[in-house]
């Protein structure tokens, strides 16, 4: 044997469903999924006529500014690039982020539960805003409706193992952006005035008409 290493192989157990930190009883998550079908008839579809509403539960700390359950709904947005569509997860999602939401001190996970309604069929959320959420609420509780019936399940367990950058690797790149945002402010305040470009394209003509007579 020439120093061959075994290889070891482990077994990657099932993730275990998380305990949900804040207690949201039933009715409420209910309540959610018909927000979220209400606010279906907003989607902007023109090209799938696939019309998807989502709604967002957020519960803050008791000592949070916030009201208690604050409700963000969010609708798909088609585009006609088809690759700029917007999923209403990450709509409703934007929206509360864009409040401000993370900014209170709402303590940990105070993205309790999304809804998302497609009518009849089932939509459970897309790979993309499985992962998007997963930034924000790796636990969160998708709420949707099939054959008559809410169902709840954990993002756990719809994208187990998601991928989360370093968070020390995140404050360090944040660093180094808001440095490099600041040596270029003060770059910008250092250069003079552009001149106007009429008045630059003077000279230029000219110096034109000097080199044709040179020759
Ligand atoms: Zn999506």
């Amino acid at each position: 044997m020439f120093g061959k290493k075994k290889t070891e192989t482990v077994e990657v157990k099932e993730p275990k469903e998380p305990k949900p930190k804040k207690a949201v009883n039933m009715k409420k998550l209910e309540d959610l999924y018909y927000a979220a079908e209400d606010a279906r008839k907003h989607a902007y579809a023109p090209y799938s006529d696939f019309r998807v509403g989502a709604a967002l539960l957020v519960k803050p700390n008791e000592d949070s500014v916030l009201p208690k359950n604050k409700m963000y709904t969010g609708v798909n947005i088609e585009n006609g690039s088809y690759g700029a569509t917007l999923c209403a997860e990450r709509v409703a999602f934007a929206k509360a982020i864009s409040d401000g939401v993370l900014e209170y001190d709402i303590g940990e996970n105070p993205f309790i539960a999304i809804a998302v309604s497609a009518g009849d069929e089932e939509a459970l959320p897309c790979g993309i805003c499985r992962q998007f959420m997963s930034e924000f609420a790796p636990e969160i509780t998708v709420v949707t409706k099939a054959d008559g019936q809410i169902r709840i399940r954990n993002l756990m367990q719809l994208l187990p193992e998601s991928f989360q950058l370093n968070k020390d690797e995140q404050a360090a790149v944040a660093a180094l952006e808001a440095a490099d945002v600041t040596d270029d402010a003060a770059e910008v305040e250092e250069v003079p005035a552009a001149e106007p470009v009429e008045e630059a394209a003077e000279p230029a003509a000219e110096e034109a008409e000097t080199e044709e007579k040179a020759e």
